[in-house]
């Protein structure tokens, strides 16, 4: 790992600014997350009404909470939502009621196996209010009257998400989405969310052949609404991620995209051999975020997830300990490095044809001996080089050779703009 870098702290900014703030699939927390969102990226904020068809879905009334508690037989608040929005069941219907124990018993939610952490748990799609303490303090509840309030609305509203496009020189494009509906949690997602805001602004800079779309959605429902409403588009996707999960000290987790062996597949599992540290490449499954909306068979496309460690894998996930000491900024700077570094290989990515491929031609005559000479990494230059000359028959792109040969795409890459500066390589078709 780098340490600590410059865009790593900047992230992990934005995720404590995100952090303290009730989201759901719908209401005013995700429309305040996106205006924060908004200092940093022009991107548009979309309403879809309540109601809409979606494919085989409706989008759902829209959710907001003013306050919630429950108060314990002495009168004073035992659990407050003012306190942790995880207290609260998401999508709790509003409620003022006075109940025994065991009649709030059937409302309430712990984790018996890690006792001292509040879970996170919602019932979008069935109606129930409820709240959600740890265990510990659950099993301490005496006998008595309680009084229960959740001052929530349940209504006819929309569904707010935000898009980021971000044009290049082709209309073809990548895709990158993350979601937007968990309240305060840290790793599961303002990681996701601090990570394509901080690569949307460095892309923007950068000169870039594919454009790019940055999707900011409720999961499931959010990712069905855009492929609905953005059906026509899909087909200028060539390459897609999915985005969460990024700021734990775990090792990388790649899951491949339905079609297993697309080229965001191919240039995640290199980049990732590639930078020396722990990391899986799993086949895709149809759980998991939304590549599940991305990779169902309608649409199937090149969308692969890139997390650190994975969904469900780890103690913290989905409870109060997913929080701002969970993430780190180190960890959120090293998968930027890891994003960005797949980029460069999506962009730069082409078959060349060598010019001389009648036996191999004399480099030294040419200069390349001394121009990569002196570099401490001479031999592994030279070889990088000899890989592009015997590979680039115009079948070959640059991923393939940097593949077969074991270099970093990197390497491969800054040789061939040698051989082509030196007249001995020519670009055949850009991948
Ligand atoms: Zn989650």
């Amino acid at each position: 790992m780098d340490g600590i870098t410059t865009v790593g702290i900047d992230m992990y900014a934005l995720a404590e600014r995100l952090f303290p703030i009730c989201r759901s699939i719908t209401g005013e927390g995700v429309r305040r997350s996106l205006r924060i969102l908004r200092e940093y990226l022009p991107l548009e904020v979309r309403e879809v009404p309540s109601g809409t068809p979606v494919f085989d879905w409706e989008v759902p009334r829209e959710w907001n909470v003013r306050q919630a508690w429950i108060k314990g037989p002495d009168g004073k608040k035992i659990v407050d939502f003012q306190e942790n929005n995880l207290h609260l069941l998401g999508y709790s219907l509003p409620v003022r009621r006075r109940l025994s124990l065991s009649e709030l018993k059937a409302h309430l939610y712990s984790l018996p196996e890690q006792p001292e952490v509040i879970p996170y748990r919602t019932s979008y799609y069935q109606e129930n209010w409820g709240f959600c303490l740890p265990h510990r303090q659950l099993e301490s509840l005496p006998e008595g009257e309680y009084e229960v309030l959740v001052d929530s609305s349940l209504e006819a509203g929309s569904l707010a998400y935000g898009e980021y496009y971000l044009p290049g020189e082709t209309e073809a494009e990548v895709l990158f989405s993350a979601h937007i509906c968990h309240p305060s949690l840290a790793n599961d997602n303002l990681s996701g969310i601090s990570l394509l805001t901080f690569l949307a602004r460095e892309l923007q800079k950068a000169a870039r052949r594919y454009s790019y779309r940055f999707l900011f959605i409720p999961g499931t429902i959010g990712a069905i609404c855009w492929l609905a409403r953005n059906e026509e588009k899909t087909r200028l996707i060539r390459h897609g991620l999915v985005a969460s999960l990024l700021g734990d000290p775990g090792g990388f987790t790649y899951k491949r995209s339905r079609q297993g062996n697309a080229w965001i597949d191919r240039a995640a599992e290199h980049v990732l051999k590639h930078q020396g540290v722990p990391c899986q490449v799993i086949d895709f499954t149809p759980y998991g975020y939304d590549e599940r909306q991305f990779c169902s068979p309608g649409f199937n496309l090149p969308v692969g997830s890139l997390t650190r460690s994975p969904y469900g894998s780890f103690p913290e996930y989905h409870t109060s300990a997913d929080n701002l000491s969970f993430i780190r900024p180190e960890c959120l700077g090293e998968s930027f490095d890891v994003y960005r570094k797949i980029i460069q290989v999506l962009e730069g990515n082409a078959v060349y044809r060598n010019l001389n491929p009648r036996c191999e031609p004399q480099l030294g005559k040419r200069g390349l001996y001394d121009a990569i000479g002196g570099a401490s990494d001479a031999k592994a230059r030279q070889l990088a080089l000899l890989w592009v000359l015997n590979l680039s028959d115009g079948n070959h792109s640059l991923l393939d050779i940097a593949e077969r040969s074991g270099y970093p795409f990197g390497l491969i890459q800054e040789v061939s703009g040698l051989l082509v500066e030196a007249g001995l390589l020519v670009k055949v078709e850009d991948v």
